[in-house]
């Protein structure tokens, strides 16, 4: 194997898709590597969170996911609790959140609206999805190469494959939480140690009846069934698996579902791949050694609690593929590659612990269950509910970036525009976005000094604010105003987008 590539993509899970379509989008030659011969199919995350869903829909992807949540909602034959395709909530520690006490009127809740109908994309789908739109793309995808070793030098990457050796300037490992690219990379992966036994499947039970539907927790661990049928988590709070990497047997989910619910309940038969999973929380010690980057669950585990993993993955890819192109192509402003870990560090962390929460929470012992209780309680509130579904949904999310304006740092929002397009419409390229409503155009013809990699985006409704919006990549608001003037949009073109192609005009 000797074709060369600028960036070698570790893995062609959801984030080594993610990344590998906007390293190319970007501009960058990218290949993808993955030891499987096809996609695993396992049933793992349900539902994507509002950034994820918000990042489809910047590439034109949402018609594509809508489809696939009308067709889940389909087959599921009615909205399960708390999954309402308008309103989705989500749980916390398996208390289900109710959508009739959710303040839909929050501003964080509704500045995000739009993806609502996009929530509800498994796994599975979402991955085809992202596999046909990297296609199209161009970037191969090599599977049954295995990533063996690497030895970086000072202007590549070599690295040893089952399939020969590849030549690359860079190396990301989204090889998931086991990541070979990790461990190769010498980097140090601290954090919680597991203390749970999970299992994820979907199984032919011959006597549903037996089980009780949505989440239940009990002493000795918790379970849930549907929304799909046949659907079934279970965990046991005693000790982590014995070897997580052995088969998965009809026994064991049966085995584990039989003495968490107190039931003799059967299951017939699994269909498709199970999953087994473990609570271990951990995070790389850095998401850079020099040309070699992680992103994903290679970069960061956690339990599955509240669907949080394949998001925080996404986020990652998104935050990291332009700014990585941008080294490629010799745009990058100096530093940029190394906000990727300082931005998506606080994410991870914040995900870890909302997991380890979760844990704390759920487990049977009688500390556990009064914490339960009163966490329970602060659900049953408006302002509790509200507050679980926002961080659930990402829309709190922030990076801690330099401006007033209350949008800086935040994802740009569902922004309506006159000709009755949005923002997010205009973002399928990958490039900056800056939305224009001053009166005289002078925001984006100031930004066309930096050439197309800022699309201007006029809308004549100089009446609404904000006025003028200048939206990474990624999604995050670099800039924002609500006044006529350009004031401070130069400086954050220098510090996003680099040096100018030529004077800017102001
Ligand atoms: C039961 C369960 C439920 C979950 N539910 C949710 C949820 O509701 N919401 C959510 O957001 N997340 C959820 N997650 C987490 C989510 O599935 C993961 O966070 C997500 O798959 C991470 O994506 P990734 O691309 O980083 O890694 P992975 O999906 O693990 O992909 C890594 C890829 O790298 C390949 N690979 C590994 N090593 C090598 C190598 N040496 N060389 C080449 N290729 C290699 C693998 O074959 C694989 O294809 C859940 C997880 C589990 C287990």
């Amino acid at each position: 194997m000797h074709e060369s590539h600028d960036v070698t993509v570790v893995g062609a899970g959801p984030v080594g898709l993610v990344l590998a379509a906007e390293l190319a989008l970007a501009g960058a030659s990218v290949q993808v590597l993955e030891r499987l011969a096809e996609p695993a199919g396992a049933m793992k995350a349900q539902g994507i969170n509002v950034p994820t869903a918000e990042a489809l829909d910047r590439r034109g992807l949402l018609p594509a996911a809508e489809a696939i949540q009308r067709e889940v909602l389909e087959r599921i034959g009615v909205p399960a609790p708390g999954a309402d395709p308008a309103r989705p909530t989500g749980h916390f520690a398996g208390m289900v959140l109710d959508a009739d006490l959710v303040d839909w009127s929050d501003p964080d809740l509704a500045a995000h609206a739009v993806v609502a109908g996009a929530r509800m994309v498994p796994q599975p789908q979402l991955e085809a999805l992202l596999a046909e739109h990297v296609a199209r793309l161009g970037v191969p995808i090599r599977r049954r190469v295995e990533v063996t070793a690497l030895e970086a030098g000072p202007d590549g990457v070599v690295v040893g494959t089952t399939a020969g050796t590849v030549h690359t300037r860079w190396v990301v490992g989204c090889d998931g939480g086991h990541s070979a690219v990790r461990r190769l990379a010498g980097i140090d992966f601290p954090g919680t140690d597991p203390e749970i036994t999970g299992y994820q499947a979907v199984a032919d039970i011959a006597d549903a009846e037996k089980l009780a539907d949505g989440w239940v927790v009990t002493p000795r661990g918790a379970y849930r069934c549907g929304p799909q049928p046949g659907r079934v988590a279970v965990m046991e709070f005693d000790d982590p698996p014995a070897d997580r990497t052995a088969p998965i047997t009809v026994d064991d989910v049966q085995a584990s579902l039989r003495r968490v619910s107190g039931t003799d309940v059967t299951l017939r038969s699994l269909r498709g791949a199970a999953t087994r999973w473990t609570d271990n929380a951990r995070q790389a010690a850095t998401y850079r050694s020099g040309r070699i980057l992680l992103a994903g669950d290679a970069a960061h585990v956690h339990p599955p609690f509240g669907g949080q993993g394949l998001n925080l993955g996404v986020g990652d890819a998104m935050n990291l593929g332009w700014k990585l192109a941008a080294v490629l192509t010799g745009r990058a402003p100096d530093g940029l590659l190394d906000t990727y870990d300082v931005e998506r560090r606080p994410v991870g962390a914040w995900v870890l612990d909302w997991t380890r929460a979760q844990t704390g929470v759920m487990r049977g012992d009688a500390k556990s269950a009064a914490v339960r209780g009163v966490v329970a309680d602060l659900l049953d509130t408006r302002d509790g509910t509200t507050y679980a579904v926002k961080q659930i949904a990402g829309v709190t999310q922030r990076v801690d970036l330099p401006g007033d304006h209350p949008l800086v740092g935040r994802f740009v929002p569902d922004l309506w525009l006159a000709d009755g397009s949005r923002l997010a419409d205009h973002g399928h390229d990958g490039g900056f976005l800056l939305l224009d409503r001053s009166p005289d155009g002078g925001f984006a013809r100031l930004a066309a000094a930096w050439g197309a990699s800022v699309v201007g985006v006029a809308d004549e409704a100089p009446d609404r604010r904000p006025t003028g919006v200048l939206v990474r990549p990624d999604g995050v608001v670099a800039w924002a105003t609500d006044s006529a003037q350009p004031i401070g949009l130069e400086d954050a073109l220098h510090r996003w987008a680099g040096a100018p192609e030529h004077q800017p005009v102001g």
